[in-house]
C-alpha cells in the first residue's frame, strides 16, 4: 500500500552530477516514466519483463498487482460466470488433464499466484453473488459471499443491511474474500482477531471432480478440526472455494484519531509499543525511522453518531496534486539510489500528513467523491474508516511495483524487535519514504493453521500478536544484485533475523520469494505442514491443485504425478472424439468441434474501414481461400505484431502458412443459451473513435444470424454492444469479423470479444468465449 509523495527535486538532482555518483544503480531509467501508460514501447527498451504492466500479455498471463513481483508464464485464463459453470470449467480442465489454479484478484506478490506448467488459471471476477444475513449453525448473524466478492463490495452490501464483519478487514478495498481467506489476509484489531479467516464458519469448494462439497464449523470443525483449520487458510491447495460463509455483527460507528509519539518513547521505554497503542481497539501505525516519528491512527468503537455519513480513512491516498502524483515514480526511482532524497521525501510525507490529516469528509460517499475537509479526530462508520476503496486508491496513485516483507509476531516480542530494527536503521541511516514501517495488530487464534496468527508453539490462543510491514519501491530496470542492493537491503536481513529469533511468521500473500524457503521459516512451519499436508492428501491427493511454488514451499501431494484426469474422469478423459482439444467427459458436444471456424485472408485489405463490410454479402464477399480451419483458440488477442502468425497469437492449431501484414479474419461459430433472457455481445479493437487514428485503422463486427449487433473502428458505427432475447436452448449463428490495417497504427491488432447473460435486462459484456459453448460451423446457412 503506498501513496503518491511529493516530489520535486527531480530537476535539480538530474543537473547535479548525481548520475556519475550512482551510476550502478538505474536511478533514472527511462522505464520510470514510459511505463504503466497501457502501451509497449520496443522503442524505449520496455519488454515483458521490465515492464509487464506495459508488455506481458494479459489475456493469458496473470500478473501480480505489483507487476515487477510476479509475472506468470502464459496459460489459459477461465473466467467462469456462475458456481455451476466453475464446476464446468473446473471438470473440462482436469479431464483434459489439466491442473487448476484458483486465482482471485492477484494482490499476492508471489509465484503462489501462478499455475503449474500444466495447469490452467480460474478466476473467481465474475462469482459475485451475496446471499442474505441469516442466522447459521450457532451464529446468529452469517452471511454467504461467493469467491469474487471485494472487500469493499461486502462492506458496501452489509452496511446498507446494517451489519459489518468488523474489523477483519484488509486496509485497501479490492481485494476478493476468496484471496483473503485463501492466505489469511488481515485488518488491525487489539481486542479480537482481525484475520478474515477467524470469521469463516462454512466454505463451499469444487474439488478436482468438479463437485462441490461444504464444510462447517459444526460438522466438519467437529469430525476433522485439523481439515476444518487447514481449509479456513488454504493457499489455493485444497480445492477452489466457490462460496465462503462469514459471521458478521451489528454496524457499529468507529471514532478514529491521528497521533503521534516520539522514537524514543516508542522504542526505547520497556513497553514503548504497548504503551502507545494502549486503549485503541484499532490501530494502523507508522513509524518514520528517518524522521524519529511515529504516527498512528487510533480506533474505538463508539455509540456516538457519525460526524458525517461520508467520513473516510484516506491514509494512502494523501493531499496530493495530480502533477505530484504523476511525478512520484521518478522520484522514488531517484530515491531508490540516493539515501538523502529518500529522507527527505519521508519528510515531506510526514509533514504533508500533519499538514493535511488523512481522516475526511468527502463530498458524498462514492469512490470518486473528494475530500471536502480533513480532520484528525473523525466519526464515521466502520468500514470506511479502516477500508479504502480500490476506487480512490487507483485514482490518486500511480500504479508500481512494491516489495513488501510482512510476517506477525506476538507482541510479547515485539519491543526486543523494534529495539534492533532501531539498530539496523541508526547503522544503515534508513529512510522509509513510501509509508514508514508499518504495524497492525491481531490475536492469535487457535482455529487456525496457517495464517500468520495462528496459536502455535509459543503463542497462546488470543495472545496479543502485531503485522510487522516494510515496503520499498520496486524500482525498474534492475537485475537480482540490483533488488538486492538497492531495494531488499537492509530489509533481507531484517527478515532473516525475525524469523531466526522471534516467534515470525511470514504472510504468504506477501514478501519476495526467497522468504518461503528460508531454513528458519521452513522449521518455524514444519509442524503446521505436516497437518497441512494431511489435508492435502485427504482433499487433492494428485496435487490438481499443486504448483511449483507450493512443491518448493513444502506441501505434497501424495499422488503428484499420478493420471488424474483418469481417476476422476475415468475413460472418457483419454477420448476426443472430434479431435477439439476437449475431452469426451466434458466435451457438450464430443462429435462436433468446439470453437470456431476461421477464415483468414491478407488480399486487397487497403485500409481498416469498417466500409467494405457493411452488409453481410460484402463482408463475406471479403474472403477469398486463403486460408481456413478450425480453431480451439485464437479469438481474443493483442499484440503489436501485425504479422498474423507471429507466436504473440495465440491461434490454435497454428495457421499453417505465414502472410501479410494487413488482414481480416471472419471466425464463424454457433452459441447456444443456456437460460432463457437477455445476451449481450461486444467486440473491443482498442479504439476510441471512428477516424483513422482512433479508429486504429482497424474494424471490429459481431454478428448475430447475420446481422451486426457490435461495430467498432474506423468509419464504424461505434455500436459498443448488441443485444439479443434467446429462449433456453436456442443456438444462434454467431460471426465476429476483425479487419487491421498494418498503417503505422501499433496498437491495432486487437480483438476482445466478449458476452453477457443479463436475464430480463441489458447487461455489460465482461465474458470472454470459452471454447466448449462454441461450436465451429464452416457453412452458410445455420440456423436461420
Ligand atoms: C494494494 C494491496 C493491499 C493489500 N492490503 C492487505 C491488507 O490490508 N491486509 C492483508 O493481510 N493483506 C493485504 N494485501 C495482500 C492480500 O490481501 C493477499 O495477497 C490476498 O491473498 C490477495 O487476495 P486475491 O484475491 O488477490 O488472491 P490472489 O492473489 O489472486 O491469490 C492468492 C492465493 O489465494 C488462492 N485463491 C484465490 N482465490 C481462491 C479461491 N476462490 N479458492 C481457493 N483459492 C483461492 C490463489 O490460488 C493463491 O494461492 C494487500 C495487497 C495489495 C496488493
Amino acid at each position: 500500500m503506498l501513496s503518491p509523495v511529493k516530489l520535486l527535486l527531480a530537476s535539480s538532482l538530474l543537473l547535479s552530477g548525481f548520475l556519475q555518483a550512482q551510476s550502478s544503480c538505474p536511478g533514472a531509467s527511462y522505464l520510470a516514466t514510459s511505463c504503466r501508460d497501457g502501451v509497449c514501447r520496443t522503442d524505449a527498451g520496455e519488454n515483458p519483463t521490465n515492464c509487464p504492466e506495459d508488455c506481458a500479455d494479459k489475456s493469458t498471463q496473470v500478473m501480480a498487482y505489483y507487476t515487477q513481483a510476479a509475472t506468470c508464464p502464459p496459460t489459459n485464463i477461465y473466467e467462469p460466470g456462475s458456481v455451476s459453470e466453475l464446476q464446468d470449467t473446473i471438470r473440462t480442465i482436469v479431464s483434459n488433464g489439466r491442473k487448476v489454479k484458483p486465482a482471485g484478484t492477484s494482490h499476492s506478490a508471489t509465484d503462489i499466484i501462478c499455475a503449474d506448467t500444466n495447469g490452467d488459471v480460474v478466476r473467481s471476477k465474475n462469482l459475485k453473488n451475496i446471499g442474505p444475513v441469516e442466522p447459521f449453525e450457532s451464529h446468529p448473524m452469517t452471511v454467504e459471499v461467493e469467491a469474487g466478492v471485494k472487500f469493499q463490495e461486502l462492506q458496501e452490501h452489509l452496511h446498507n443491511e446494517g451489519y459489518s464483519h468488523g474489523l477483519a478487514s484488509t486496509g485497501y478495498g479490492g481485494i476478493s474474500i476468496g484471496g483473503a481467506v485463501a492466505t489469511g489476509a488481515h485488518g488491525s484489531s487489539l481486542l479480537q482477531s482481525s484475520t478474515i479467516s477467524s470469521y469463516v464458519v462454512a466454505l463451499d469448494v469444487v474439488g478436482a471432480d468438479g463437485n462441490i462439497t461444504r464444510y462447517s464449523e459444526a460438522t466438519t470443525g467437529q469430525s476433522n478440526p485439523t481439515l476444518w483449520k487447514a481449509l479456513k487458510t488454504n493457499l489455493g491447495l485444497l480445492g477452489f472455494v466457490a462460496r465462503v460463509r462469514l459471521k458478521l455483527e451489528p454496524q457499529f460507528n468507529m471514532n478514529v484519531q491521528v497521533k503521534y509519539t516520539t522514537e524514543d518513547a516508542f522504542v526505547n521505554s520497556p513497553t514503548g509499543v504497548a504503551d502507545t497503542v494502549a486503549g485503541c481497539d484499532y490501530v494502523f501505525l507508522n513509524w518514520f525511522p528517518g524522521q524519529d516519528t511515529v504516527q498512528y491512527l487510533c480506533g474505538t468503537r463508539t455509540n456516538a453518531p457519525v460526524d458525517s455519513p461520508h467520513a473516510q480513512n484516506r491514509l494512502f491516498t494523501p493531499d496530493v496534486s495530480q502533477s505530484e502524483s504523476d511525478f512520484a515514480p521518478n522520484g522514488l526511482q531517484l530515491a531508490m539510489c540516493d539515501d538523502n532524497l529518500k529522507c527527505d521525501i519521508e519528510s515531506r510525507r510526514i509533514n504533508d500528513y500533519q499538514s493535511s490529516p488523512p481522516l475526511i469528509i468527502a463530498q458524498n460517499s462514492t469512490p470518486d467523491a473528494e475530500a471536502v475537509s480533513r480532520h484528525s479526530n473523525l466519526t464515521g462508520y466502520s468500514h470506511r474508516m479502516i477500508t479504502l476503496q480500490a476506487e480512490v486508491f487507483h485514482r490518486k496513485n500511480p500504479e508500481f511495483s512494491q516489495l513488501e516483507y510482512e510476517g506477525a509476531m506476538p507482541m510479547s516480542q515485539i519491543q526486543a524487535a523494534v529495539q534492533y530494527l532501531k539498530s539496523i536503521y541508526d547503522r544503515d541511516d534508513v529512510c522509509q519514504p513510501l509509508i514508514g514501517t508499518i504495524m497492525r495488530f491481531d490475536r492469535a487464534d487457535d482455529g487456525l493453521l496457517m495464517s500468520a496468527n495462528h496459536a502455535r508453539s509459543g503463542v497462546a490462543h488470543n495472545e496479543q500478536m502485531v503485522h510487522l510491514e516494510f515496503v520499498e519501491f520496486w524500482g525498474y530496470g534492475l537485475d537480482d544484485g540490483g533488488l538486492e542492493r538497492w531495494v531488499s537491503t537492509p530489509y533481507s536481513e531484517v527478515i532473516k533475523h525475525l524469523v531466526n529469533n522471534y516467534n515470525y511468521w511470514p504472510h504468504w500473500g506477501k514478501n519476495d520469494e526467497w522468504v518461503f524457503t528460508h531454513p528458519a521459516v521452513i522449521a518455524r512451519n514444519s509442524a503446521e505442514r505436516t497437518l497441512f499436508n494431511q489435508a492435502i492428501a485427504q482433499l487433492d491427493p494428485y496435487g490438481v491443485f499443486s504448483t511449483g511454488a507450493s512443491r518448493r514451499h513444502g506441501f505434497i501431494s501424495p499422488q503428484e504425478g499420478g493420471n488424474f484426469a483418469e481417476h476422476y474422469y475415468g475413460n472418457c478423459s483419454s477420448q476426443d472424439s472430434d479431435g477439439d482439444g476437449i475431452s469426451d467427459c466434458t466435451d457438450r458436444k464430443p462429435n462436433e468441434y468446439s470453437g470456431m471456424y476461421m477464415r483468414i485472408d491478407d488480399d486487397g485489405v487497403g485500409s481498416g474501414t469498417c466500409n467494405v463490410a457493411d452488409s453481410w454479402n460484402e463482408m463475406r464477399s471479403n474472403f477469398g481461400a486463403d486460408q481456413e480451419q478450425n480453431m480451439r483458440a485464437g479469438w481474443d488477442y493483442d499484440t503489436k505484431n501485425h504479422s498474423y502468425h507471429a507466436s504473440s497469437y495465440n491461434w490454435d492449431p497454428v495457421w499453417p502458412n505465414s502472410g501479410g501484414r494487413s488482414w481480416e479474419v471472419l471466425m464463424s461459430a454457433e452459441f447456444t443459451a443456456d437460460a432463457a433472457g437477455r445476451y449481450c455481445f461486444s467486440q473491443d479493437n482498442g479504439s476510441t473513435g471512428t477516424g483513422i487514428a482512433q479508429g486504429w485503422n482497424a474494424c471490429a463486427q459481431v454478428w448475430v444470424n447475420k446481422n451486426i449487433v457490435s461495430e467498432v473502428g474506423h468509419d464504424s458505427a461505434l455500436l459498443r454492444q448488441g443485444c439479443v432475447d434467446l429462449a433456453t436452448n436456442q443456438t444462434i449463428r454467431l460471426d465476429l469479423y476483425n479487419r487491421h490495417h498494418n498503417a503505422n497504427l501499433s496498437r491495432s491488432f486487437i480483438s476482445r470479444p466478449r458476452w453477457c447473460f443479463g436475464g430480463s435486462s441489458d447487461c455489460t459484456p465482461d465474458r470472454k468465449f470459452e471454447q466448449n459453448q462454441l461450436k465451429a460451423i464452416s457453412h452458410e446457412n445455420l440456423p436461420q
